[in-house]
């Protein structure tokens, strides 16, 4: 052993060889005894977003509080950490050595949006409007809560909004502040594409227009692609120690990731290329009929909110993937189906009943873990496969679950309980497994090995399985047909019936006017500029996602 892995070595000999020179060096941070360890840090830059990429659990939130000054760094000594001056000095002759001894003398302002939003109503009991009063420094707030969206919830409770309106008031408060430096811990979780993509341009702005630094931890990489100026990526044995690089181009850092082979480190980070497929989308085959639902219609309260369903068939055993802006009905439709839920009208008729008799596994899109429950007792609660070879391939092995499985839900991060979540719902004996933003929290990694469990699961039980998610290639991976939901968000939503993959994903992609190009090296999908070549061509040629 190389004395750095507590138990055993995630890499084969070769790899170990190849441990970076800075392991043999002290660290940058440990918590403690037999604790994660953090080497290196990202540098922000003012007028530039920095972008950190790098798996769950390898110090990327830990980077964000030493940059922030939340955390001291202790140089590994966590027994008699070192004073400020020191840690300074350890730092002399790098570009970290000024920005560390500004937060040393209480210099630099810094403005940070946490990773967890949901964590957000616990510790402020007011509404929107008073949340984001106390931080408009910069006489922007106005501006972002329109961009944003968020005019609509100002009067409501910061405990009764979404996860997606929780991630749109975290941001404009961090982005209204008047700070040097800008810390966003994952831009992305809840918030739907089009919400993505003006979360990353007000980003941009805030560091080419008013010549901020911003550091930005992000794994869905269209958004990274299009936000960041460079990356440093991270990378190491999560939970034990992680290795920040200096900054990398940002095609170059993506892509050395995705190959795990990190080329100025001469560093193999994983065994195996993360693998983009470019397909041609799934054609649908000829499947039997699960259910054939009617048109339907439901509103809330006073009509507030009306969705209208146009009625269509699911089949059996297909993956429907299932997209749409936020707040347009998906989880409304998810429930009608279910049961949860009385429908407002049923083929035109008032009042009419539903029953499509169909039992729903369903996993919400916000996943809670209060009960203190260990992992294993808990998924031991749903089904009695627990230990099984089946389920040790089919659901524990690609959802990573072995290493949590005596941990207590409450102490999961959110990729791990995301992952718990996941398996709980596809444990269950169902004829409709209905997964409400399965990528949420997790990891690039992590998000190909899910989706591909999902897509098997669906293919080894023969269960019909519908995927509500904003990661475009996840649902393009794991899907036979589309179900697109478009309108106007909190006021009115219509459902189409699920069509072929690329009359869904046109429908889509054009309802919010952006097309994707495929990377010549990886097959990644990135989001073309606006009224580049391509984006034009794409759009005449009505081909918004599939280029072959
Ligand atoms: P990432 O943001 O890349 O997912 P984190 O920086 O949150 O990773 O965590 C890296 C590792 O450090 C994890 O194993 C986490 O459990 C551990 N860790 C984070 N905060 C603390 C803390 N305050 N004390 C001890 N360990 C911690
Ligand atoms: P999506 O799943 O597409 O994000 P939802 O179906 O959750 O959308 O919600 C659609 C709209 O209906 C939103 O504006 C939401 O606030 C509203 N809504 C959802 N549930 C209720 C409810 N029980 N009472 C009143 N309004 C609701
Ligand atoms: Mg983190």
């Amino acid at each position: 052993s190389c004395g750095i892995c507590v138990e055993k070595c995630p890499f084969d000999a070769i790899e170990i060889i190849n441990l970076p020179q800075e392991l043999d060096d002290q660290p940058t941070h440990r918590y403690g005894e037999n604790s994660f360890s953090l080497y290196g840090l990202p540098v922000p830059e003012s007028g530039k977003v920095t972008g950190l990429l790098g798996p769950n659990g390898i110090g990327k939130s830990t980077a964000v509080d030493l940059l922030a000054g939340e955390v001291t760094p202790n140089l590994g000594r966590h027994e008699s950490p070192p004073d400020w001056d020191e840690v300074v000095d350890e730092y002399r002759g790098t570009e970290l050595q000024d920005y560390l001894a500004a937060v040393r003398d209480g210099d630099v302002d810094v403005a940070k949006k946490p990773q967890y939003v949901d964590e957000i109503p616990a510790q402020f009991d007011g509404n929107t409007r008073q949340l984001l009063e106390a931080t408009d420094e910069r006489g922007v707030l106005d501006d972002l809560v329109d961009r944003l969206s968020i005019r609509p919830v100002m009067d409501q409770a910061i405990d009764s909004l979404s996860g997606g309106e929780l991630q749109r008031v975290a941001l404009a408060a961090t982005l209204a502040r008047d700070a040097d430096f800008y810390f966003v811990d994952e831009l992305t979780p809840y918030l739907d594409i089009g919400q993505r993509v003006t979360a990353a341009r007000l980003v941009r702005e805030l560091a080419e227009d008013a010549d901020k630094a911003v550091l930005v931890v992000e794994h869905d990489l269209a958004v990274l692609d299009m936000l960041a100026d460079s990356i440093h990526v991270a990378y190491g044995e999560p939970s034990v120690y992680g290795v920040v690089t200096p900054p990398k181009s940002v095609r170059n850092g993506i892509n050395e990731y995705l190959r795990g082979y990190l080329e100025n480190e001469n560093m193999r980070v994983r065994p195996e290329a993360i693998e983009f497929e470019e397909h041609a989308p799934r054609s649908a085959s000829r499947r039997d009929t699960l259910v054939s639902y009617p048109d339907m219609t439901k509103s809330y309260g006073d009509g507030e909110f009306t969705l209208s369903v146009e009625g269509g068939d699911i089949n059996r055993n297909e993956v429907l993937g299932v997209v749409g802006p936020n707040g347009i009905g998906k989880s409304t439709f998810a429930q009608l189906l279910a049961g949860g839920l009385e429908p407002s009208s049923v083929g035109g008729e008032a009042g009419a009943a539903l029953d499509v008799g169909l039992d729903i596994a369903y996993k919400p899109q916000y996943v809670e873990a209060d009960q203190q429950m260990r992992v294993d007792a808990f998924l031991s609660s749903v089904t009695d496969d627990v230990g099984t070879s089946y389920w040790q391939t089919e659901i524990a092995d690609p959802l990573q679950l072995d290493p949590i499985m005596e941990q207590r839900l409450p102490d999961l991060s959110g990729g791990e309980r995301q992952r718990v979540a996941i398996a709980a719902t596809l444990s269950k004996d169902a004829d409709l497994y209905l997964l409400d933003e399965p990528s949420a929290h997790l990891d690039v990694e992590q998000r190909v090995l899910a989706t591909r469990a999902i897509r098997r699961f669906a293919e080894n039980n023969e269960s019909t399985v519908m995927v509500i998610d904003h990661d475009i290639y996840m649902i393009d991976l794991v899907s036979d047909r589309l179900m697109v939901f478009d309108g106007e968000p909190a006021e009115h939503g219509q459902a189409s019936p699920p069509q072929a993959m690329r009359s869904g994903m046109n429908e889509f992609l054009a309802n919010l006017d952006v097309t994707f190009r495929r990377d010549e090296r990886l097959g990644r999908p990135r989001i073309n500029k606006p009224d580049s070549q391509l984006d034009k061509q794409q759009k005449r040629d009505g081909e918004y996602y599939y280029t072959t």
